[in-house]
């Protein structure tokens, strides 16, 4: 593993220290690691693999520069516009890189047991997706809410644009059968709580997690860089990483 080195972006905050700490547990080298203010064109000659926790902001700098070097990519940072989206996939084109708004192993079966249960289930059950993050968490909904609205959408054959109702307030009226509801909480240091809701007339089901560390990401990043190592380009998830995908 000792040629291949990893670049950590955003290494002051709090996922960036996670993940420094979490390579150093793996025994995966560092080569370089910046934050605001340091010259990421430099930092990237030191490295193979870069793992991003920073700002979606950096997001058009951090794919001009993997792609200038051909760097593999391990994306963790969420609240990307559509426009960044389409960027990082026609990034992927050219680069093998893993995107997971979770890297958690706890809530990627979180998001294979809510596409089993909204298949299940069935249109009956109304959908909705509650989180909750610590206060300074910057973008809303979380990027792990979006994925689980994504995957009832897509279970559904609805759209996260068009189909997503972010809270309620006021006159509102009825709740319409085909809108998958999302709400955000915010206070204290909550590490990352989520619920998907299937409420129908007379029963409901809830399946939720919660994280009470950081660690648990940052491993999934690192374990995340590692298997991108010698990987063809191309969009993957933690899915793809954990082999999730293989059991339908
Ligand atoms: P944070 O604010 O503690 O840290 C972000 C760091 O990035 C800061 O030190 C900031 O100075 C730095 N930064 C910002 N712009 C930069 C730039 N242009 N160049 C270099 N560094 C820059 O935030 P955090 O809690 O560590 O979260 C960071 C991101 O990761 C957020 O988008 C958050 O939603 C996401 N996140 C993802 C997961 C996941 O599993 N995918 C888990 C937790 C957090």
């Amino acid at each position: 593993m000792s040629s291949y080195q990893l670049l950590v972006t955003g290494c002051k905050g709090r996922m960036g220290q996670a993940v420094l700490a979490a390579a150093k547990a793996q025994e995966v080298p560092v080569g370089a690691a910046i934050d605001v203010g340091d010259d990421f064109a430099s930092a990237l000659k030191q490295a193979q693999c870069v793992i991003d926790f920073s700002s979606h902001h950096f997001t058009a700098e951090l794919l001009a520069g993997a792609l200038a070097q051909q760097a593999a990519l391990v994306i963790g940072t969420t609240g990307h516009s559509d426009e960044q989206l389409a960027q990082i996939k026609q990034a992927s084109s050219q680069l093998p890189i893993v995107f997971a708004s979770n890297f958690s192993v706890g809530v990627n079966t979180l998001f294979w047991l809510t596409r089993k249960a909204a298949e299940l289930l069935g249109p009956e059950f109304d959908l909705e997706v509650v989180e909750m993050h610590h206060r300074l968490k910057k973008d809303s909904p979380s990027g792990t809410a979006r994925s689980l609205v994504e995957i009832l959408a897509e279970v559904r054959g609805l759209q996260y644009n068009r189909d997503c109702r972010h809270g309620r307030f006021g006159d509102v009226g009825a709740r319409q059968p085909n809108e998958i509801g999302v709400h955000a909480l915010r206070g204290g240091d909550v590490v990352g709580d989520h619920t998907v809701v299937f409420a129908n007339v007379g029963e409901r089901v809830e399946l939720t997690h919660k994280a009470s560390s950081r660690d648990t990401f940052a491993h999934g990043a690192v374990r995340a860089a590692r298997w991108l190592q010698g990987r063809a380009p191309g969009l993957y998830d933690m899915q793809d990483v954990l082999g999730l995908r293989a059991l339908g």
